[in-house]
């Protein structure tokens, strides 16, 4: 949100800056990993996490709750984008993003965080894309990657759905209910006395004090020597840096009512762009459909459209009948970060070197945000982080 001279002139004055040895600023799924892992150095450090509305209220608890592997296109074509090695090197970056999740916060608790691990589909419904699926298949399988080739009667069996030619089972994906999930990490962090929680203080400015940073937020100053931006779509509204790297991108999404269990795992269709999933209480989550409207799904408004809304019905009739007559509850939207080249972006500011980041999840957050947000601590600390994240690719 933008700040009027009178707003501004009565919130830089009023306010006596509250100190920090870090300042994040977002509070999705990257702010909050970024601060436990902060945390998880033991190094004393006081840390506050900043967050405009409340925990969650970004793209994070709006998403489909999808834990996948790779990136926004079908292992064929990162391959060619790509290379062999770093193909594999963004594959297993998100594999260890969900052992890391396993390991650190979701244990045992699969049941209250709705917590699935029975992979993920891709399917096909043309032969041109159901072709890239089978070499993708092949390429994969001698990387050493567990994938699984569906013929249509599989689909139609173990998934029940219609108007597919094939496609492709990612053996290792997950799913889970994303506010569960943060609101999990964010109570670990809150048990750690150096750690505090902003809410409903939005930043609208960021200035140089010496040598430290003076955050601005509608709640009061803050002064930290150290800000992250953890602000992924919103980027661009806080530092111009980000206004030709993430790009805000709309996704929308409705659910149904449950119905009894039908579905094996969690699809994707159309090359990525349309997704839809049943949770483990039974509702038909759907999304995507972008496409449709490419321009008026660039921008901050977290409105549905009709265009848009009707697609994802006309959808589940054709494709997932099942669940055609099935009331529709809930309709959302969300805004993504989508960065230039489809991978995240994690470091600092070149012209200010005060000032990290990480973002540019593109539609899947989920399965890279927790591992991104270990190795900005990495940065922080100057260890080695993979180059195809590194902001200095830029
Ligand atoms: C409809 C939809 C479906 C999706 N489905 C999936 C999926 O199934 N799987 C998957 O992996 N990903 C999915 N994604 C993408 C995923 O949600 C994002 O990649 C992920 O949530 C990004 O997390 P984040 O923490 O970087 O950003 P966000 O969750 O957007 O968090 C950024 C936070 O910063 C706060 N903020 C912004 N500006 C300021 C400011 N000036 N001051 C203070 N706070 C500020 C915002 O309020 C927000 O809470 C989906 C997204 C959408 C919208």
């Amino acid at each position: 949100m933008s700040i009027s001279l009178w707003q501004d002139s009565q919130k830089r004055t009023n306010s006596s800056a509250q100190s920090f040895d870090v300042v994040v600023i977002g509070a999705g799924i990257a702010g909050i990993s970024t601060a436990y892992w902060l945390l998880r150095e033991d190094a004393g450090l006081k840390i506050a996490l900043v967050e405009k509305g409340e925990i969650g209220d970004g793209a994070t608890g709006r998403n489909a709750g999808f834990i996948t592997c790779g990136s926004v296109e079908h292992f064929n074509r990162l391959l060619e984008k790509h290379g062999e090695k770093e193909a594999l090197e963004i594959w297993r970056f998100s594999e260890k993003n969900l052992s890391l999740l396993e390991e650190h916060i979701i244990g045992d608790d699969h049941a209250n965080l709705q917590f699935e691990k029975k992979g993920s589909f891709s399917l096909a419904s043309t032969e041109v894309e159901f072709n890239e699926l089978k070499n993708s298949y092949k390429l994969m399988t001698e990387l050493g990657i567990d994938v699984e080739v569906l013929e249509l009667e599989d689909i139609e069996t173990r998934l029940q759905a219609k108007g597919f030619l094939g496609g492709i089972k990612y053996v290792g994906d997950a799913s889970i209910h994303p506010m569960k999930l943060i609101e999990k990490i964010n109570a670990l962090n809150l048990k750690d006395d150096n750690f505090t929680l902003l809410e409903n203080s939005e930043v609208f400015d960021i200035e140089q004090a010496g040598e430290n940073k003076i955050v601005r937020t509608k709640k009061g100053a803050l002064e930290t020597p150290i800000v992250i931006m953890a602000t992924n779509g919103y980027s661009p509204l806080l530092h111009d840096f980000f206004k030709d790297k993430i790009y805000p991108t709309r996704g929308q999404i409705l659910a149904t009512e449950p119905v009894e269990r039908f579905m094996e795992g969690p699809c994707y269709a159309n090359f990525v762009l349309d997704y839809f999933r049943q949770l483990p209480s039974g509702e038909l989550v759907i999304g995507g459909f972008r496409q449709l409207q490419k321009d008026a799904e660039i921008g901050y408004s977290d409105e549905t459209s009709d265009v848009i809304q009707e697609a994802l019905e006309a959808f589940l009739v054709k494709h997932v009948p099942k669940v055609k007559d099935a009331k529709i509850t809930h309709r959302w939207s969300g805004i993504m970060g989508f960065s230039v080249d489809g991978q995240p972006m994690v470091g600092a500011i070149p012209t200010d070197q005060q000032i990290y980041f990480l973002g540019g999840f593109t539609a899947h957050g989920l399965g890279l945000a927790f591992h991104s947000a270990k190795c900005l601590v990495d940065v922080l600390f100057d260890r080695e982080i993979p180059s195809f994240i590194s902001a200095k690719r830029f």
